[in-house]
């Protein structure tokens, strides 16, 4: 039950649950310390192995940290399971081959918690990263991000992720928002674009 949650990410991955099958492919746009990762592993991960995640991220020192939790919570069978890149989530389409069917692209906006507090997502490169996910997410796939603002430029990545909800057509897309109403300094809004 969502408000039993008290972590945003947990939320989010709770409204995963409903809408990742086993033997899925999926997208984790900004893999950061590994947890979203690990988390949509459990979920595609079936007996025939089939299940897929390519995890992205643009900072070496994220992958490392995502690989070597896969290496303490996985066995190797599963790690293969994962294919981590070093890019920008804007040229997703570059590593995710044209013919795989996507059902979940997660965003986890922000910095690098325990990272370099410098590298963070940027308004521009995020919105081409939505658009790449808007062309590659299968029919009744879900986009999915978690937004944090604390950064600079944070307010503003918000709203243009609220422009480009507006702007994806309703006949085709379900936009909902989920927000702390009682932080309004810190709201983590929870965005979930399904097509
Ligand atoms: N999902 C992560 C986890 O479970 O630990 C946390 C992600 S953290 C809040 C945000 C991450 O986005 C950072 O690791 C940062 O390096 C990454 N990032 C920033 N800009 C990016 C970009 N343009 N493309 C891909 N990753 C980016």
């Amino acid at each position: 039950y969502l408000l039993g949650k008290k972590r945003a990410t947990d939320v989010a991955h709770m409204v995963w649950r409903h809408v990742v099958q086993k033997g899925d492919t999926v997208v984790d746009a900004t893999c950061g310390n590994g947890y979203d990762t690990l988390e949509m592993l459990k979920l595609v991960a079936d007996d025939s192995h089939k299940g897929f995640v390519y995890a992205l991220d643009i900072q070496k020192d994220a992958l490392d940290m995502t690989s070597s939790l896969l290496d303490d919570s996985l066995n190797p069978t599963e790690k293969q399971l994962i294919k981590l890149f070093n890019i920008c989530h804007s040229k997703m389409e570059e590593v995710i081959p044209s013919h795989a069917s996507v059902r979940l692209i997660a965003f986890n906006l922000g910095y690098l918690p325990g990272g370099d507090k410098e590298i963070i997502t940027r308004s521009e490169t995020t919105l081409l990263a939505l658009e790449a996910a808007k062309r590659i997410l299968m029919p009744g796939g879900l986009i999915s991000l978690v937004v944090y603002v604390g950064h600079p430029g944070g307010w503003e990545e918000l709203e243009s992720i609220e422009a480009f909800a507006a702007g994806l057509s309703s006949e085709n897309w379900i936009c909902c928002k989920l927000q702390m109403l009682n932080r309004p300094s810190s709201p983590i809004p929870i965005f979930l674009f399904k097509r």
